[in-house]
């Protein structure tokens, strides 16, 4: 943007975003047209308003993620990000690991479900024994492969706090 097109009564040093309304005297968006509160012209045209927000933005990099709309200039963004397994951990909390055999294990319900039905006994027994053999491959597979891998120390641990 060319110096001269900078809107020159902006006040740029003015860190605020938010300003005094001069009618109703509430807390406004500095370079919104309007006030929010009583509808106050602020600013000849919402045209102008902006071309003023983006001179005062352009005055500091800290500024730049700000919103003509908002009271306050943002803060840098903050890492909310939590390290759940470490967490659980700590409060001795099991978690089981993220893993594909409980799809597993559906399945061999599945069929656990089918022989359910009254088919002949014959068919019956055999959808038992496949989704029997499938369930049981899914949960060793998951409660005492995967697991047992996540967690290799605890079950010494475990036990060794029984002993107390
Ligand atoms: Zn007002």
């Amino acid at each position: 943007m060319a110096a001269a097109s900078k809107p020159r009564y902006v006040d740029v040093t003015n860190p605020s975003l938010a300003v005094e309304c001069p009618r109703c005297g509430l807390l406004t968006a500095r370079f919104v047209d309007h006030c929010r509160n009583c509808g106050y012209k602020i600013w000849p045209s919402s045209e102008m308003a902006s071309a003023a927000f983006k001179a005062w933005r352009d005055a500091d990099p800290a500024r730049d993620e700000a919103s003509r709309f908002d009271l306050v200039v943002p803060g840098p963004p903050v890492d909310t990000s939590i390290d759940f397994a470490a967490r659980a951990h700590t409060l001795g909390i099991h978690l089981f690991p993220s893993s594909n055999y409980p799809f597993t294990i559906c399945v061999g319900m599945l069929f656990l479900g089918l022989g359910a039905i009254p088919f002949a006994t014959t068919a019956r027994i055999v959808l038992a024994v496949i989704g029997g053999l499938i369930f049981l491959f899914g949960v060793v597979g998951w409660v005492l492969v995967e697991d047992v891998q996540m967690f290799p120390a605890e079950a010494p641990h475990v036990s060794g706090e029984g002993h107390h």
